[in-house]
């Protein structure tokens, strides 16, 4: 039975050709095996140091359940409320809405005031005209064009 691959008009060129694929590709294995190898020792370092860090992450965050903050099984003394206490008898909710009162309160604002009082009076206008406001606009616009006429009539 003849071998059909290689040809045996050029046995040499065939046979320098498989030998130059078979160098190369034990090169290029080699080369592999290397850069593989080297890999390798990088992944066994990067895996070791995850270790680490993993088991120092375990040691900060096995403690969350039992240290820090003591939880307490008080509730909100908001009537209705009912939620988990945070800070001065109230839940975190109403906790804030203190705070943020008191914050309002410091900085002399009055805060949830439900119904609008009167509107704030402008400087310098009289309790009447607040209430009345004047066509200021037309008035300025009448006065200019007074202003203007009694000018033409002086050039004249
Ligand atoms: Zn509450």
């Amino acid at each position: 039975m003849p071998r059909p691959r290689k040809s045996r008009l050029l046995p040499s060129i065939t046979t320098y050709t498989e030998e130059l694929v078979r160098t190369i590709a034990s090169e290029f294995k080699k080369a592999l095996l290397t850069s593989t190898e080297s890999l390798q020792g990088e992944l066994k370092e990067l895996r070791r140091e995850l270790g680490r860090l993993e088991r120092r992450t375990e040691k900060f965050s096995q403690p969350r359940g039992r240290g820090g903050r003591p939880k307490s099984h008080k509730t909100c003394t908001v009537r209705g409320c009912g939620q988990p206490h945070v800070a001065r008898g109230l839940c975190k909710n109403h906790y804030q809405q203190a705070r943020y009162e008191e914050k309002k309160r410091d900085m002399g604002m009055s805060v949830r005031r439900r119904s609008p009082g009167p509107a704030p009076v402008p400087e310098g206008s009289t309790a009447t005209a607040a209430a009345a406001p004047p066509p200021r606009k037309r008035a300025a616009k009448v006065a200019r064009a007074r202003k203007h006429s009694k000018a033409r009539a002086a050039r004249a």
